[in-house]
């Protein structure tokens, strides 16, 4: 049975070959972009933060966490992207623990409120109509009359009119709503670790009936498009800026054209 997640939706709508390369003929690369490395390395401190539920937690600990994961997770094929290539490791492993920093700034560290914390990297399986869907959530904090969705970016930000069609969001609601009490609302809450301001890194947004409707009009469609493809064996290349960042040097003619050019520099 076909199962379903954002990340395999948005992959296809950005590249039809990365889509098959990763998802139909199951091919695993060791590569992570460092960005991406720091992301795993911010997660895991979040994950950590709010498992441990210090009810007093100095800024020091969450640097020496982050440190440790840093070095712990460090492998041998992490790289930088040919864009990105007058930045160091170093340049990146400072933005990742600059991340923590905004988010522990506007989260009241050291008093950070666990209180209402229901789960943190939830694994959910869920349906759209006969569609099968996977994902994880980073954080749930349930309330009284309400649940909170919360994701973490630390990449570049967006506003709350980006945000206005992310299909990343109605999954996230549509997991929640497969096990949630019915009455309910739910909330979906964005942070933008990078953002130091509260304003800019905090973007928290509720869909009303009009929009869910909408989304799931798209996410349909842009499943039609996959299983199209799926039939017609059909999964053209399609190079653009992302290539930066894809690790398919091998499989894919335009990766092997274009890393010849400007190869992606390991980072140490
Ligand atoms: S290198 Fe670019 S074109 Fe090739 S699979 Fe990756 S994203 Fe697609």
């Amino acid at each position: 049975m076909l199962k379903f997640s954002y990340s395999q939706i948005n992959t296809f709508s950005n590249c039809p070959q990365k889509y098959k390369l990763i998802y139909i003929d199951k091919i695993k690369k060791p590569h992570d972009s460092i960005e991406a490395f720091l992301g795993k390395v911010v997660h895991e401190v979040l994950e950590w933060i709010y498992k441990e539920k210090m009810s007093y937690l100095i800024w020091d600990s969450i640097e020496k966490k982050y440190t440790e994961i840093w070095k712990e997770k460090w492998h041998e094929n992490i790289y930088i992207a040919p864009i990105r290539k007058k930045l160091d490791t170093n340049h990146f492993k400072k933005m990742g623990l600059e991340c923590l920093r905004n988010f522990y700034k506007n989260n009241q560290g050291p008093y950070i409120d666990f209180k209402n914390v229901h789960g943190v990297e939830l694994e959910i399986e869920f349906m759209i109509d006969e569609y099968h869907f996977k994902t994880i959530i980073d954080r749930l904090d349930k309330f009284e009359n309400r649940y909170e969705i919360h994701d973490y970016k630390t990449g570049k930000s967006k506003t709350h009119d980006d945000l206005k069609n992310d299909l990343q969001l109605f999954i996230y609601q549509k997991a929640v709503e497969s096990f949630c009490d019915k009455n309910k609302k739910i909330n979906l809450n964005w942070h933008y670790l990078k953002e130091s301001s509260k304003n800019k890194q905090h973007i928290k947004i509720f869909k009303n009936e009009d929009d869910l409707i909408c989304h799931k009009r798209n996410l349909l469609e842009k499943i039609d498009r996959i299983i199209d493809a799926r039939k017609k064996e059909y999964f053209p290349s399609n190079p653009n800026f992302l290539c930066n960042w894809c690790y398919f040097w091998e499989e894919c003619e335009a990766k092997k054209q274009y890393n010849e050019i400007n190869p992606s520099i390991l980072a140490k």
